[in-house]
């Protein structure tokens, strides 16, 4: 069935990851009228599925990939100060060992093959220490400490890897909570005015009379209703080589490269706040990041996927690699029994048709198509961390259809919540314990690591644990859980346990079933009282 028929919109945009999103904020915030339909949950695909760094990317230096890690580390800090509750400072302890290797087809070893053959694919301190100092200075650190050197037989972040480690070099990059970074920019465009509609698939879209005719369909109810925009923007992550053959069905030569990427999560391996990046006999690294106080985050692996249709998840052979990895290096080897969840994502990388999935472009590739006055614009690849950067060249992509758009206006508008010290979490956590005398500390910093400055409205004039309603358990309460369904698109218990927060970790299946029959009885309760 199909309904209404809508008045134009300037933007309609496919896809609620952190592309999307992120155009949505910067486009409603230089006047554009926008609409933008996610099918699923906000960030329910890759952008929750990140290893959650605002990062500038080492290892892309071997790629020689410098503009892509030169902007990335530029905009580190500008991430930081507008979002100092979601994203923090985090240092990476790098031990090295002789018996490091390079990934056989990188930029960098195959010139030190040929320079240097007898170094067998070896990659020695000195090259680790000098990509590090370009690192340090590629893109301007005003907060980030810079590299130094460890002595690990003294530093307590030799304590858990094995003996053998006796040197590493420790460097600076960010934390960032991707999803909340993605719902955030969802809030902040819709308090601009964007029209943000979750669980919202889109079926078709053609142009007809100078305008698109986008159809979408409300999973929920079923209900198909058709939007009219002047501009599409394609952010369908790993759905846009489907979008732009399925959906717009034209004609393209550009093509996306699905590569799978598996995390583990174990119970915490280490007692202390730094990160190690590790790197594999095959070249390769990962990481293992301190996660949510308790446990320990390893990843990544590359793969390539074969079709978005098919929901990635970490394979048994994805987990054995990780868990051999990590165990190269700590002195308790990590076993499939130390697991506590694993998830998986998939890169939808612009394919510039390099020969290994770990080799593929991260950079982000804008495509528009002009269509005679009727753009369409594909995005492709891109990082977290440059997300705010993408949609800033994406916009000067869509400017010249529009004459007379504001120029660049995000950095330095802190995201909802954000508009406060980079170093001011202590103090917000404190006011709050102040403000609401009832809460744990772990419950006052979990508030304000997620809503920053707007945790005392999450809380409203509550003097008591008891009016904040229900608790479903882990300190989530109804009162929470009212504010994510009305200022953050939360439907189903699974947007607020794995993407609004990660209180799934802590939370029991019974929990969550409860939370979601709960979620499910107040929707309707709303929708009634808004008909009636
Ligand atoms: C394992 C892994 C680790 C990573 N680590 C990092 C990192 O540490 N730092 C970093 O900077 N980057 C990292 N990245 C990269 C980053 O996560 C991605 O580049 C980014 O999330 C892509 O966002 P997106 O918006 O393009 O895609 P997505 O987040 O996938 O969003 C696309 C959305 O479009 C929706 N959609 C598709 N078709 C339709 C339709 N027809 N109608 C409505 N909606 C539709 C989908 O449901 C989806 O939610 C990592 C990626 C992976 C996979």
């Amino acid at each position: 069935m199909t309904t209404e028929l809508h008045e134009p919109f300037d933007l309609f945009i496919i896809g609620g990851g952190i592309n999307g999103c992120g155009i949505a904020r910067d486009a409603a915030g230089r006047g554009l009228k926008v609409a933008l339909a996610e099918m699923s949950d906000l960030a329910a695909a890759t952008s929750s599925a990140s290893t959650k760094l605002f990062h500038g990317g080492l290892r892309y230096l071997e790629y020689f990939e410098v503009r892509l890690v030169r902007e990335a580390l530029m905009e580190r800090e500008t991430l930081l100060r507008a979002m100092p509750h979601i994203s923090w400072p985090l240092r990476f302890v790098l031990p090295y060992h002789a018996d490091m290797r390079f990934e056989g087809n990188t930029s960098v070893s195959r010139l030190l093959n040929t320079m240097m053959p007898w170094m067998k694919g070896r990659r020695p301190a000195w090259l680790i220490r000098l990509g590090l100092f370009v690192y340090d200075n590629l893109g301007g650190r005003q907060i980030l400490p810079g590299t130094t050197t460890v002595d690990l037989t003294r530093d307590s972040v030799g304590l858990a890897l094995k003996p053998k480690f006796l040197r590493a070099f420790e460097y600076s990059d960010c934390w960032i909570e991707d999803s909340r970074l993605v719902v955030l920019n969802a809030r902040d465009a819709a308090l601009r005015g964007a029209r943000i509609m979750v669980r919202h698939k889109v079926v078709s879209a053609q142009r007809e009379g100078g305008l698109w005719k986008v159809l979408v369909e409300d999973l929920e109810s079923g209900v198909r209703s058709t939007f009219q925009a002047r501009m599409l923007v394609n952010a369908g992550g790993p759905w846009v080589g489907d979008i732009i053959q399925n959906i717009v069905r034209i004609n393209s030569s550009d093509a996306v490269r699905l590569v799978r990427g598996s995390h583990i999560v174990t119970r915490r391996l280490f007692d202390h706040d730094k990160c190690y990046f590790l790197q594999g006999q095959d070249g390769r690294i990962i990481f293992a990041i301190p996660y949510e106080t308790d446990f320990t985050l390893i990843g990544t692996t590359d793969a390539d996927h074969p079709d978005p249709a098919i929901p990635p998840v970490c394979t048994p052979e994805e987990r054995d690699y990780l868990c051999r990895f990590a165990s190269e290096y700590f002195r308790q080897p990590v076993t499939a029994e130390d697991i506590v969840w694993t998830y998986s994502g998939v890169r939808p990388l612009y394919d510039d048709g390099a020969s290994s999935a770990t080799a593929a472009t991260r950079d982000y590739t804008l495509k528009v198509e002009d269509g005679d006055g009727t753009p369409l614009l594909n995005v492709f690849g891109g990082k977290i961390t440059t997300y705010r950067r993408l949609a800033e060249a994406a916009l000067a992509k869509i400017a010249p259809f529009f004459p007379g758009l504001p120029g660049k206006w995000t950095a330095g508008v802190a995201l909802p919540g954000g508009d406060f010290a980079v170093d001011g979490v202590d103090r917000l956590i404190a006011d709050l314990c102040a403000a609401y005398p009832f809460l744990s500390a772990p419950w006052a910093r979990r508030l304000i690591r997620a809503y920053g400055s707007e945790a005392g409205a999450v809380l409203g004039a509550a003097g008591t644990a008891a009016v904040l309603g229900l608790d479903f358990g882990a300190t989530l309460t109804a009162r929470e859980v009212d504010w994510l369904m009305a200022e953050e698109f939360a439907r189903r218990a699974a947007d607020v346990v794995w993407r609004r927060n990660k209180l799934g970790l802590r939370m029991t299946a019974p929990q969550i079933a409860a939370l979601d029959d709960w979620m499910m009885a107040r929707r309707a309760e709303v929708q009634l009282a808004a008909a009636g």
